[in-house]
């Protein structure tokens, strides 16, 4: 796990500003749009973790219950079929979206490929992404 600074924003109107954010308060610019020197420091903490053949990473931010931004990468094994695809999994929950592609390594057919908003794929009741374990039903 890691955390690292994202960015720096001015706390009154959200603009981006582009400063050191160990930089003492005395030599802050005022925030161009509104004068500010109230500074959000965005900090995320990277998780990422590999079980088996797949690759797991998670950007948490303090205040989000949830990972702004989850990734899945690695191989997936079909259950009907038997077959093992490759899967790739973004969930973003800054920018509402959902992706997910799955591809036969083999032939490089496409089986899945969704990008949607987050939201409308939570509504379908499946917004849960499963993260294949062991115990999965056969
Ligand atoms: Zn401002």
């Amino acid at each position: 796990m890691s955390v690292s600074a994202d960015f720096t924003s001015c706390t009154q109107c959200g603009t981006r500003i582009e400063e050191a954010h160990d930089m003492p308060i005395k030599a802050r610019a005022l925030c161009p749009t509104c004068g500010s020197t109230t500074r959000n420091f965005n900090v995320h903490i990277q998780e990422a973790l590999t079980l088996g053949e797949k690759i797991f990473l998670k950007h948490k931010r303090p205040g989000h219950k949830k990972p702004i931004f989850e990734y899945v990468s690695g191989n997936d094994l079909h259950r009907n079929s038997g077959q093992w695809n490759h899967l790739t999994r973004e969930i973003d929950r800054e920018n509402d979206r959902y992706k997910e592609l799955i591809i036969n390594p083999k032939t490089g057919e496409v089986i899945r490929n969704v990008d949607e908003p987050l939201t409308e794929h939570t509504d379908r009741g499946s917004a849960k992404p499963k993260i294949e374990g062991p115990e999965g039903e056969a």
